[in-house]
């Protein structure tokens, strides 16, 4: 059973947590890095981006946890997560920085110019015969531009809005917030196939 650990500076970690047990991984907060080290995937769950990268630069884990990203440890973020695992950020505060990873800019607050939080049912690529997903967005993000190896996994009105590139997977809603549980599977499934 894949180690998975769920990053837990701020956000949502025990829907995470249950959300991954409920996939089939061995999943625990994680907040050193000893413990991330000793992990074969995380999560990065939502909750706030900015307050993520001022808690990840005091516990000094901006540069080591950029670099495991970089490395190959496969990483999925949800909605602030998204947020942290892209390469270039649009509408963040001064200075914010993110882990980077996927070859992607992601718009902060993208939606909240129209309405703070919605749910809507989505169709997940290669799924397309499947049941729809029904979809919590909460100020979330969108991804503006996703570089030629990127693969969109999910769109809303021409807005991509899950993402995977290699072992790393975004999306900017929260699957961790309902039962369906595709999302968490996959996540689990790319952790096995890289560990
Ligand atoms: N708007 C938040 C941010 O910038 C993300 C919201 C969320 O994770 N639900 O981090």
């Amino acid at each position: 059973m894949p180690v998975i650990g769920v990053l837990a500076l701020q956000g949502d970690v025990r829907e995470h947590v249950l959300a991954l047990e409920e996939a089939g991984a061995d999943a625990k907060p994680v907040r050193r890095l000893a413990e991330i080290e000793a992990v074969d995937g995380l999560v990065i769950p939502g909750g706030e981006s900015t307050t993520l990268w001022k808690l990840a630069t005091a516990f000094e884990l901006m540069d080591p946890l950029s670099k495991l990203i970089a490395g190959g440890l496969p990483a999925f973020g949800s909605c602030a997560g998204m947020i942290m695992l892209a390469d270039r950020l649009q509408d963040g505060v001064h200075g914010q920085q993110t882990f980077g990873g996927i070859d992607m800019t992601v718009r902060r607050n993208a939606f909240g110019r129209q309405v703070d939080s919605f749910e809507r049912d989505i169709t997940l690529r290669d799924d397309e015969y499947g049941e729809p997903f029904h979809a919590v967005f909460i100020r979330a993000p969108w991804v503006e531009r996703a570089g030629p190896d990127v693969d969109v996994l999910a769109e809303d009105n021409g807005r991509i809005i899950a993402v995977r590139h290699g072992a790393l997977l975004a999306t900017a809603f929260h699957p961790e917030l309902t039962q369906d549980r595709r999302i968490h599977k996959l996540f689990t499934q790319i952790v096995k196939g890289s560990s």
